[in-house]
């Protein structure tokens, strides 16, 4: 927990190099099975750095993060995992990392993830893939792969995520760890590579629930840098709610979908959020079927859009620059993206051409928006939505990344909070052979602070928090 290593550093009981130099000793033992980080700092100007932060306080004063690649940070290398920004160092911070070095938090390096936030799995890295501390021959999920890699690694106790259509509670799910897609708009997205702007948020993740919520009330709130943030500040950092009363609605459709012992694991914890004193209540998303679609149609259209930007001149890998505009652009873009990034520009810009758009693009709108007004209802009478956050454990590596469609498969529990703007917690409810299963909760717009209150109740009844895998 974070607040234990704060009081240490703030009591002389633990020095700001003793901290430093543990941090590294972990990450140098198992690193190189992991793969967790694309850059990791210098420890002599961490160990700095920490010193300072300790002294001139905040709330995070000295804590290590860890920082998904696709964030911004003012000199230090953003590669978002790609060839085409390998060596790209921002000019400036997105305004979370202004918001985290504020409150005196030290970023230890930039996690891997996958490319452009492009995959479920972090196997499409240009980095190479990362690997899951809790069983190394299978994928700790993606993109925020490395993120949640670091967590459950043991080498710190905070990270950053985003997350388009999961990839910050895929990742949690399949490393026992915490992660919180916001509330659309809630936290800003200034500094964040774009990959598909409506539906994507930067998250906070975590070993605990206490730290996921001190982290998002540090990273929310409006910002004029991004339009689309909201007026919204947290009032107070999220504290422990007990779930007696709480009206639960299990979406059994969805359950349907999961193998058989993710839905064990779930089962589970909702009789444990029933002997808490909350009420159960079977029900239906409806459409569920159509979400994934959807999801992926919005999706590779906005990517497609976003990604033109990379054309080796103005930005980005520029190994051409003999021939014809056309020919330097192609080459370029077609040596410094990946194949599953080229996919996605490729049926993007082939579902918003003429013709197409009406029969793909603006069906998915409709979808989206029969999605989100099923929700409406359904949060008329429920509280909190459950289910499995992933409907599988986690795959070994090359199982499914060959196979795209069964890549996209993994993320129909997880994209329907993306599509409706809602925010949606993964936590874990337990391990099936030594591999962990995550439960979501998808809670109203901004229920932010009701689900991560719920988690710091729930986490100390199942008792699965500030877990480390025996890596
Ligand atoms: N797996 C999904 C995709 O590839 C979600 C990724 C993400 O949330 N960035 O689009």
């Amino acid at each position: 927990m974070i607040s234990n290593i704060l009081e240490k550093l703030k009591t002389g009981n633990i020095t700001p190099e003793e901290y430093v130099e543990k941090t590294f000793e972990r990450i140098k033992k198992v690193e190189e099975k992991v793969n967790a980080f694309v850059t990791l700092r210098n420890k002599e100007e961490v160990i700095k750095e920490v010193e300072e932060k300790v002294k001139s306080g905040g709330r995070l004063a000295g804590s290590l993060i860890a920082i998904k690649d696709a964030i911004s940070t003012k000199g230090i290398r953003t590669t978002c995992s790609s060839l085409m920004l390998s060596d790209y160092v921002p000019p400036y911070d997105a305004t979370v990392i202004e918001k985290l070095k504020k409150e005196g938090a030290v970023i230890i390096g930039k996690t891997n993830m996958d490319e452009f936030a492009m995959g479920s799995t972090t196997e499409t890295s240009y980095f190479g893939p990362t690997r899951n501390p809790w069983d190394i021959d299978r994928t700790p999920g993606g993109s925020s792969g490395g993120s949640a890699a670091a967590l459950a690694a043991g080498y710190v106790e905070l990270a950053l995520g985003s997350d388009t259509g999961g990839s910050i509670r895929a990742p949690a799910a399949f490393t026992a760890t915490f992660g919180l897609k916001p509330s659309y708009g809630t936290v800003s997205r200034y500094g964040l590579i774009a990959y598909a702007n409506s539906l994507e948020q930067i998250g906070p993740m975590a070993k605990n629930a206490e730290d996921l919520g001190i982290l998002y009330s540090i990273i929310s709130g409006e910002d004029w840098r991004d339009a689309t943030t909201i007026k919204f500040s947290l009032e107070k950092e999220p504290y422990e709610i007990p779930v007696k009363g709480l009206r639960i609605g299990v979406l059994s459709d969805i359950m349907e979908m999961s193998d058989k012992v993710v839905k064990g694991s779930i089962e589970n914890m909702i009789n444990k959020f029933s002997s808490e004193g909350a009420t159960i209540d079977y029900t239906k998303l409806g459409y569920a079927e159509y979400a994934l679609p959807a999801y992926y149609i919005i999706a590779m259209s906005e990517a497609s859009s976003n990604l033109a930007r990379y054309d080796g001149v103005r930005y980005g890998f520029s190994k051409y620059n003999q021939g014809s505009w056309v020919e330097v652009y192609s080459k370029n873009r077609g040596e410094g993206f990946g194949k599953e990034v080229k996919r996605r520009i490729l049926l993007g810009s082939f579902i918003l051409s003429a013709g197409y758009y009406e029969q793909f693009y603006i069906r998915a709108l409709k979808v989206r928006r029969l999605i989100k007004s099923n929700l409406d209802q359904l949060f008329s009478k429920y509280d909190v939505l459950l289910s499995p956050t992933m409907p599988i454990l986690p795959p070994r590596l090359g199982e499914v990344i060959n196979d795209p469609v069964k890549m996209y498969a993994m993320d129909i529990n997880t994209v329907i909070a993306n599509l409706s703007a809602i925010p949606a917690l993964s936590m874990p409810a337990g391990f099936y052979n030594n591999l962990p299963i995550g439960v979501q909760m998808m809670g109203r717009y901004l229920s932010d602070s009701l689900l991560i209150g719920i988690s710091i109740y729930m986490e100390k009844v199942t008792n699965l928090y500030d877990l480390t895998a025996p890596t």
